[in-house]
């Protein structure tokens, strides 16, 4: 069984106290490995470490190209250990063979994307005013502590790590209590990179916890953090107490928008691939399907019909086309929606059960499920499920789309299906979101920002954006004359 320790200062580290967490494989329910859970104590020497490092300069002052080869050397890393972190992934989350495959891939994309823009900076260098010259420089926040999800264990970490690395931070990776295997795998790689010691630290444990006190901690100077929307504000105030940095990714309920004159396999296809990619565990998750009053019935059936055929199963086996929940309180948070959508009156058009048939008994499965005859104030239509869960919604024209679209308090994401491109764009422009799409969904790129608006989040990831987020901006003013300014009399 696989032992999974802590990595503190570039050393391995057992907890200060001896507690240990099972971490169960969500196909079939068996224990993978054993992870240490970190308290409170170890939280702390982990932040005086990378204070330690941060201070003594050797990262942070290191020439941005140098500190890219770095980067270079750990994507190249990644990509010799694409089959052991798709397994593993595979292993601790449940995702598909597929879905893990492509986060390795993306994560190794970052890492030398990341690379790539450190050696562009951006910065100014004008002659101002008055024999001035002035210099807008870039520098590191400092101590950065990342916090993230279950959902895409590698993939969430790597796009805190890589900007915050390559801005010259020193950094404490939190990843889920419940998935992290690649996070330490992760850090065999960094180890193997030979980063200075206390550049990257690993925390494993209970986000109430250890992730509280990155949160809390004074000698934190920015916390990242991708999770739930309740746990954000949480997270917020504790960051109160010495006004941190914070950049927030949290949840959403994303309307995927068809009009009559989509091209419905088109349209069917993206939104099946909207709300049952990763079953349901997408942040982005387009779990609001708004179809056009004329289309409804003939878009539901086709919708059904293909996704009763979904082939669910361990992400291990290639014919899987969706895996499991990540664990069993999950599984049952999201059956306890489904039976909430039947309880306020939604009609369910597919799925609806746990699925324990044959080798998948102990496995945390749910068939792709669909509502329909939805009302726009249900739980169900409303509060994130993270889960295959998809509610239909109608619509009767462009500017009720936009209406119904926008009636959450999230605001991550949205798609638009339409052969009229004119109306693609004017209701794309007017879905409050951050990541939208036109006629497909999902599509993603390490290019370019990643956030939400309205409760969905603060700040962006990934891109140019994602850079500054761990960078603080500094004005240098030279007087290129100096001599007494004669201000105050002699
Ligand atoms: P979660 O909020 O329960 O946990 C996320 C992380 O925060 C975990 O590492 C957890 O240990 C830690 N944590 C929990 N309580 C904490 C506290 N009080 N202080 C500090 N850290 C704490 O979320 P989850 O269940 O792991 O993931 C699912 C959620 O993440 C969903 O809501 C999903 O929408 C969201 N998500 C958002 C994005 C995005 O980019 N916007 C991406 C992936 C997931």
């Amino acid at each position: 069984m696989m032992q999974l320790t802590m990595y503190i200062d570039g050393k391995w580290k057992n907890p200060s106290k001896d507690n240990k967490r099972d971490i169960i494989n969500p196909a079939n329910g068996e224990v993978i490995a054993e992870a240490a859970e970190g308290t409170a104590e170890d939280a702390k020497e982990a932040i005086s470490q990378a204070k330690r490092a941060f201070q003594d300069g050797e990262w942070p002052e290191m020439a941005p190209a140098e500190r890219a080869e770095y980067l270079y050397r750990i994507a190249a890393k990644l990509d010799e250990n694409h089959d052991e972190l798709t397994r593993l992934e595979t292993l601790d989350n449940g995702k598909t063979h597929t879905e893990a495959s492509f986060d390795v891939t993306e994560a190794a994309d970052c890492f030398r994307y990341y690379a790539g823009l450190i050696r562009a900076p951006e910065g100014q260098a004008v002659d101002a005013p008055e024999s001035t010259h002035t210099m807008v420089v870039h520098e590191p926040v400092g101590v950065c502590g990342l916090i993230v999800p279950w959902n895409f264990p590698l993939l969430m970490s790597v796009w805190k790590m890589a900007p915050a690395l390559a801005a010259g931070n020193t950094v404490i990776l939190k990843p889920s209590e419940i998935t992290p295997v690649t996070a330490v795998k992760l850090f065999e790689i960094f180890d193997e990179a030979g980063l200075p010691d206390g550049v990257a630290n690993l925390l494993l444990g209970h986000g109430a916890v250890v992730g509280n006190e990155l949160a809390t901690s004074h000698d934190v100077d920015k916390i990242s953090f991708t999770g739930g929307t309740e746990t954000g504000r949480a997270i917020m105030k504790s960051a109160a107490g010495n006004l941190k940095k914070i950049s927030l990714e949290l949840g959403g309920k994303s309307p995927n928008i068809v009009f009559q004159d989509a091209d419905l396999d088109t349209a069917v296809d993206h939104a099946l691939f909207g709300i049952y990619f990763g079953a349901g565990q997408v942040c982005s998750s387009g779990s609001r399907i708004l179809v056009e009053e004329s289309i409804h019935d003939v878009f539901v059936e086709r919708f059904a019909e293909r996704a009763k055929k979904i082939t669910v199963g361990p992400g291990s086996d290639p014919a899987s086309e969706m895996g499991p929940l990540v664990s069993e309180d999950h599984m049952n948070k999201v059956l306890s929606y489904i039976a909430k959508g039947k309880e306020e009156g939604a009609n369910l058009v597919c799925g609806g059960n746990r699925v324990q048939t044959g080798a998948l008994k102990d496995g945390y499965f749910v068939e792709p499920t669909a509502f329909t005859d939805t009302t726009e104030t249900m739980r169900i239509v409303q509060e994130e499920i993270f889960g295959p869960v998809a509610v239909f919604q109608t619509f009767k024209d462009e500017q009720d789309a936009i209406r119904v679209a926008n009636n959450t308090d999230y605001g991550l994401a949205g798609s638009v299906f339409t052969q009229d491109s004119a109306k693609a764009l004017r209701v794309i422009k007017k879905v409050r979101a951050g990541i939208t799409w036109v006629n497909t969904y999902h599509t993603n790129f390490n290019d370019f920002p990643w956030g939400g608006y309205k409760q969905s989040g603060i700040g962006r990831g990934l891109g140019k954006y994602g850079l500054e987020e761990f960078q603080e901006v500094k004005q240098i003013n030279i007087n290129l004359q100096p001599e007494p300014t004669g201000w105050f009399s002699e």
